[in-house]
This record gives C-alpha cells, structure tokens and sequence, in this order.
C-alpha cells in the first residue's frame, strides 16, 4: 500500500477539488468499514469539576481555584440520577472529562471510578485524556503507566484522545502553556496503547495552526498508531471539530489587536466556506489515517447537516446522542444544550432518519464499535 507523504497531503488538503478529495476518502472508508452502515452512541458527558489550573486560552468552561462563586465539584450524589437518565434512554457510558484541579490526585480519581461502577456495575467509563493523567501523575508523582494501571483497575474503560487540539509545541505554548506538550500528549497515549486500552484522537482546528501543522498533527498520530502492539485497538476512532472561538480570551485578544508577534487568528487565512473545510479536514484524515479503523463526525460543533455530509467525505460514524455537554457548548457550539429535546429518544430518531436519508443504514454501537 502507497501511504500518504506529509508533502502530498498537504498538497491534496490545499488543492483538490473537493468532491475529489471526498471521493479518494469514501474509497478508503470502505477499505476500513465495508458495509453502507453508520454507527453511532448513546452516551453522557459529565463535566465532574470546572476548576482548571490550565486557563487555556480558548476554553470558556474553566475557572481558578479562587472563583468560589463559580467553581464547582460535582458530589457523588449527583451522579446518581444522571446515570439513571442515562439508563432510561438506553446509553452505559460517561464519559468524563474535566478541569485539572489542583488538589485532585489518583485516590480523588479511584474512589470516583469504584464508587460509580459500585453503584452501576453495567457502566462504562469513557474518561479523562491524556491531559489529567499527566496532570495526575505530576501531583501523585506517579508514572503515566502507574496512573493508568491504577485507573484501569479502578474502573476505567477506555481512554478519550481529549486535549490534542494541534499537537505543535509553537500552537501549545501559546493557548495552553500549562497542558501537556505534544511529545507528552503521544507519550501517555503510547503508554495507554501498551496497556491495550482503547483509545480516541482529536484534532481542534480552525485557530492560529497553519496548515502543515494540522497535517504534521495527523502525522505525529499515525506513526504512534503504527507503533501499538499487536492485537490492540490503539486508536480506534478520530474526531476533529473546529474550535469554538465565541468569547474567548483567544477571541477577545484577537479582536483588540493584542496577540503577540508570529501568532494570527486565523493562522492561515481561511480559504474555504467552513463547511468546505469541514469536510476536506475529515477526508485528508481519512487518507492519512490509514491505519485507524474510525472516523467520526462531530456533529455537535458543526450541526447537523454539515455532520451528514461528513459521511460522504470518509466517515462511518454519527458519535453520541450526548445528553449532556458544557465545555464546547460554553465557547459558542450550540448545536445541542443539556435538556434540549434533541438530545433524548427524539435525537435517537432524527439520527437515525438523517443517516438513512444520506443512503446508509444506522446501528447502535458501543464503546469498542459492537453491536448494542
Ligand atoms: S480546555 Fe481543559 S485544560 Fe484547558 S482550561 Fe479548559 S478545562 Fe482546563
């Protein structure tokens, strides 16, 4: 098999015609998943705090350990009735993600995870990211191997690839200076592929990357999946979306003309509708991501409409009914909020026609892309 040169990549994501590009990606969508079906899942995302020591430029979620008035820390309590709503559309995931507290070492982490899957022994946890292991390694003065054996043996299921955003050491030190750099990004998720635990990777554009970066991005993702040991999922689907900018520190520094020099937003001027670079993003990953079986359409920053359409252009699958979500949503992505009707039983429905509308078959999946 020919794979993709860097070179090449980013000569077809610059210049192909589109409905090229996307017929180039649906080919090598069938290569991964044969059959015209589309997956997707019902699960919940449970932000369990908002205090963030990161502070990261675009993210509207977080807040210091000093905001009282708005910090908080969800009690084990107020797990319960979330897991049962959970239950009741027919979903057996959380998948939880939050800030990087500063007091919250690998017991705050194990006693959450026993006590959950105590409660609900049929659940499955879909949880943190590379970013809050090495947070948790850091202040438990751990290994990334010891935090995850722990974490797995407290009831970790599978590991979300949350936090890459661009993994470029020159985008990093500008947004998120106290997250994980790229080099430790990859490094706890080789760790977690060495473990055979099941993992996602992301890709957040759309913000001050250039284009190199991004594809240098689905690079650095498809040599560390090439290193995962035999007979084990790595990386088993990805996902990218465009950052959600609205209100941000990164927006409002823009906007006043104070960001520093050799850092522009956008860092490329844009060249495409945002749909259009929607869809040539998810097909040049398709093409370069040869060896991940996945690609997911993020629907809920792009909508809907736009998320179908992906699956002309190299993904098979919808993602989540997600019941529940705060950190995209607080940055501008409206196209789902908690409570909103489309995110219950109806959601499932409007999914699934949308799915059959574009020509395919929709099935339910669960975390490591079976059969419900
Ligand atoms: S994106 Fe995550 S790590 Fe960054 S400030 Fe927000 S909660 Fe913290």
């Amino acid at each position: 098999m020919n794979r993709l040169t860097k070179e090449e990549a980013l000569t077809r994501y610059r210049e192909a015609p589109l409905k090229e590009l996307c017929e180039r990606a649906q080919a090598e969508r069938y290569r991964h998943v044969p059959e015209r079906r589309v997956s997707y899942q019902i699960d919940r995302n449970v932000n369990y705090t908002n205090v963030c020591l990161s502070g990261c430029k675009f993210c509207n979620f977080h807040c210091r350990p000093d905001e009282l008035e708005k910090a908080y820390t969800l009690s084990f309590e107020d797990y319960l009735p979330k897991i049962a709503g959970l239950k009741a559309l027919g979903g057996d995931q959380l998948l939880l993600q939050g800030g990087l507290h500063p007091k919250y070492g690998i017991e705050w982490y194990e006693t959450l995870f026993r006590r959950l899957k105590e409660a609900e022994p049929s659940l499955k946890l879909n949880a943190l990211g590379p970013p809050e292991i090495a947070h948790i390694a850091r202040i438990s003065k751990l290994s990334y191997r010891d935090v995850l054996v722990r974490l797995q043996a407290a009831g970790l299921d599978t590991l979300p690839g949350a936090g890459a955003e661009i993994l470029s050491d020159r985008v990093r030190r500008y947004l998120s200076p106290a997250k994980p750099t790229a080099q430790q990004w990859l490094d706890v998720m080789c760790e977690a592929h060495r473990l055979g635990l099941s993992t996602t990777a992301t890709m957040v554009y759309g913000h001050i990357e250039t284009l190199e970066e991004r594809i240098g991005h689905l690079f650095r993702l498809r040599e560390l999946q090439d290193e995962r040991p035999a007979g084990t999922p790595g990386f088993r689907a990805f996902i990218c979306w465009p950052m959600q900018l609205a209100g941000t520190e990164l927006e409002r520094l823009a906007r006043e003309g104070k960001l520093p020099d050799g850092i522009e937003l956008p860092g490329e001027p844009r060249r495409w509708s945002p749909d259009e670079e929607y869809l040539r993003t998810v097909a040049i990953a398709r093409l370069v991501l040869d060896n991940v079986d996945h690609i997911q359409a993020s629907w809920l920053t792009v909508g809907l409409e736009t998320g179908v359409r992906a699956l002309q252009a190299g993904a098979d699958d919808m993602g989540s009914i997600m019941i529940e979500e705060n950190v995209v949503s607080a940055a501008g992505a409206h196209h789902l909020e908690d409570g909103d009707a489309r995110s219950g039983p109806g959601m499932a429905t409007t999914l699934r026609s949308a799915i059959e509308e574009a020509g395919f078959t929709p099935w339910l999946r669960d975390q490591c892309y079976q059969p419900r």
